[in-house]
């Protein structure tokens, strides 16, 4: 069914062409029409499925349509997310999507000054979106009226339980009207948050795009055994000879994401960090960069990173296997959005094994691991703890690798011709890519790369080769 054709008011319908959007995506071909017709939904559906708009759009259609019980503004509909930059990428959806009507919109997140935000609660606000923490912190000062709401959407729940606001969004809910539509959004349905629709939701009409806990299928995953202390010196390698131009890199640890920055500036790699040691701004600031492609590289945690939602990102590297299961879903979910294409490449070393088994239970797919072609590897990673050969013999430490590099997934791997490329045709092969995948960026781009091929690949060739000589000497390498 085309939005036309949905019965959404004439000044959404224009603020979706707008915004470039010609049809639905399946969620919001499901969603939609239910919401419209006033029933709360359970939408079971993966990131980058459009699900923003499937909410945003039925709930600006009833703003715009049912006249509002009082004259001063006052808020008809709360989105709670459990990030800032989730609430702050929702709001601007809200805005861009309602540009044809006359609306009023906030965000409120943590990290930033509660006394600005009161300010503008005051003036009133038919939309807000908000993480949890921050909206009881304003509840709790009386800023805040709730008491009008018509619409509440939780997006993300299966983020906000993780994240321990399942008790926050219980005390929210008790302060709005029992008389509304609640719309829930998760990616997965763990038994806690069943239990919340059970109490807060009146006969929710299920909608499941897509198998539960399965990442979109528009992603190629790599999984590369690798040893752990060689971890950057793959990821330099694979920046340096695949096209990849907009990566989002994903450290387990705080200090673990500022030390690959680090290492990717020292090789001449555009990158910034993003995490939560880092102030509202300068996160934000990042994730601009990011955005209009003055960094190539964007490293982050899980907790800095969910809701990201960065058009074309080409390529998303789980540096450290993810510690849960769920967590390997959203990573790889920051590519491959509405309909693109998309790399998820996850480096596992010996110690990760167990976490990565845990991944492919809960995805019930057993990945294929591969060896990058061209890189020169201190030691063969064993996956599989103990091989055997089909005719029961043990195999020769290595064959399984041996024969696991030959299998080729997803897009080519570097080739010996791209690695003997003079460090020019490197800095054209770049050049190429951020034309293929984001052509808009292409403008944008002033990186140290295009200006800087030769020193960079100096450099490159000296941490490399200092780090055979670390490992060759059987010390731990330095940049791990
Ligand atoms: P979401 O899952 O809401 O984070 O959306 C993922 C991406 O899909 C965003 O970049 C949206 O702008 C985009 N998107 C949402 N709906 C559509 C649509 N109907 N057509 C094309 N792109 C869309």
């Amino acid at each position: 069914m085309p939005f036309k054709t949905m019965g959404l008011a004439d000044p959404l319908v224009q603020g979706i062409l707008a915004t470039g959007y010609t049809a639905p995506t399946e969620i919001q071909s499901q969603a939609i029409p239910a919401i419209l017709d006033g029933k709360d939904i359970i939408g079971c559906a993966q990131t980058g499925t459009g699900k923003t708009a499937a909410f945003v759009l039925p709930m600006l259609h009833r703003l715009e349509t049912v006249p509002q019980k009082t004259k001063k503004t006052k808020t008809r509909a709360l989105v709670v997310t459990p990030t800032r930059e989730l609430a702050v990428q929702i709001e601007q959806s809200v805005r861009g999507y309602g540009r044809f009507m006359k609306l009023r919109t906030l965000a409120v997140y943590g990290g930033t000054r509660i006394e600005t935000q009161i300010k503008f609660l005051r003036r009133g606000s038919d939309v807000v979106v908000a993480t949890p923490g921050r909206l009881l912190d304003l509840i709790q000062r009386g800023a805040v009226n709730l008491s009008l709401v018509e619409v509440l959407v939780l997006d993300e729940a299966d983020r906000m339980l993780d994240m321990g606001f399942i008790d926050d969004i219980r005390k929210i809910v008790a302060e709005l009207p029992t008389e509304r539509q609640t719309l829930l959004f998760s990616a997965t349905m763990p038994s806690a948050i069943k239990k919340l629709t059970e109490k807060i939701q009146k006969s929710p009409l299920s909608i499941q795009i897509g198998r539960q806990q399965n990442p979109i299928e528009t992603i190629t995953q790599h999984i590369f055994p690798v040893p752990k202390g060689q971890k950057m010196d793959l990821l330099l390698h694979l920046i340096e000879r695949e096209e990849m131009s907009s990566v989002l890199v994903f450290s387990r640890t705080k200090r673990g994401a500022d030390r690959i920055c680090k290492k990717l500036k020292q090789n001449y790699v555009e990158a910034v960090a993003i995490h939560s040691d880092r102030s509202q701004r300068q996160r934000l600031k990042a994730l601009e960069g990011f955005k209009r492609g003055q960094y190539q590289v964007m490293v982050a945690t899980d907790i800095a990173a969910r809701g990201i939602n960065v058009e074309g990102i080409s390529h998303v590297v789980n540096f450290d296997v993810p510690a849960y299961a769920e967590d390997y879903i959203h990573r790889i979910g920051r590519t491959g959005r509405a309909e693109m294409t998309g790399d998820a490449m996850t480096f596992v070393s010996e110690e990760e094994v167990l976490s990565l088994r845990q991944i492919e239970r809960f995805i019930e797919h057993k990945f294929k691991p591969r060896m990058v072609e061209g890189f020169a590897y201190t030691h063969r990673v064993n996956l599989d703890s103990s091989p055997k050969r089909k005719d029961g013999k043990k195999s020769k430490p290595g064959s399984s690798q041996r024969k696991r590099a030959r299998v080729k997934q997803g897009p080519q791997s570097t080739s010996d011709q791209s690695r003997q490329q003079s460090p020019a045709k490197k800095k054209s092969s770049f050049k190429r890519a951020k034309k293929k995948t984001s052509g808009q960026r292409e403008s944008t781009f002033r990186g140290k790369q295009s200006g800087s091929s030769k020193p960079k690949s100096k450099s490159m060739k000296k941490s490399w080769s200092k780090k055979k000589k670390t490992s060759a000497q059987g010390r731990k390498p330095k940049n791990d």
